[in-house]
């Protein structure tokens, strides 16, 4: 971990002068010498600061630029929100909240302090384990469900059924703290194309891509990337599913 920690975007900084404020350990690097207060935060994994709220007479609150692993951010009352590469959150300001890491991920942040009357951070209580045990069942009921192994080799061969359903789909699939979901997509259909494995499950997985957010122009682009290295008629092939899923 100690190897990933050093690579995250915008710097690891030093152990966070504020983490009485956290469960677990975190990291602050700050980015801006000016006006504007902008904070990469990192944490390790099951790391989470405690509710709190950014307060302000005029202006104020908070915006979060996910930009490693996988993380989480919730508002009091509300189910929380996972965060990816790539999202970002505005947090109001009197919003009770708390963000960070999944439990089996580190997770960095890009942390905004928007400008304002009298701003300061009113830190509340710990996010309990009840609390946080939560959020990661959330995520479970997320991930991809896989029975295809199951419903069509039960009886014949159970054994591979358990790998597909459990361990490929189960746990391969699921580390996405590591790789956003979005990407694997992508990465599975050039390896089935790459191989000239052209059939229905070729078809499924650009299914599945599109499903996952996948964008038409992201995958074609994707495959005509690839056409050269992997050879024209494959290619052609998979632009042929993909033409029948996206224009459908
Ligand atoms: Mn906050």
């Amino acid at each position: 971990m100690k190897d990933e920690l050093s690579h995250v975007p915008f710097g690891l900084g030093e152990v966070n002068p504020y983490n009485k404020y956290f469960t677990g350990v975190s990291y602050l690097n700050p980015l801006s010498k000016g006006a504007l207060g902008v904070f990469n935060v990192t944490f390790e994994p099951g790391c989470r600061n405690f509710w709190h709220t950014h307060l302000a007479s005029k202006g104020g609150g908070q915006m979060l630029l996910a930009t490693y692993g996988r993380g989480y951010y919730q508002e009091e009352g509300k189910a929380p929100v996972e965060l990816l590469p790539g999202d970002s959150v505005f947090i109001e300001p009197g919003v009770k909240h708390w963000h960070g890491a999944a439990k089996d991920s580190v997770f960095s942040h890009v942390a905004i302090e928007v400008p304002g009357e009298n701003a300061s951070t009113k830190w509340g209580e710990e996010v309990t384990e009840e609390e946080y045990a939560k959020v990661n069942k959330f995520h479970k009921q997320g991930k991809v469900v896989q029975t295809a192994g199951r419903d069509k080799l039960t009886g014949l061969a159970d054994e591979f059924a358990r790998l597909n359903d459990d361990v490929l789909f189960g746990e391969v699939w699921s580390r996405s703290s590591y790789l956003p979901i979005k990407k694997r997509c992508v990465l599975t259909v050039v390896a089935l194309v790459s191989q000239g494995v052209t059939d229905s499950s070729l078809e499924y997985h650009i299914r599945n891509a599109k499903k996952q957010g996948v964008g038409k122009n992201e995958l074609t682009e994707s495959l005509t990337h690839i056409a050269m290295y992997v050879g024209w008629p494959k290619v052609w092939a998979a632009l042929n599913y993909a033409k029948n899923i996206y224009e459908n």
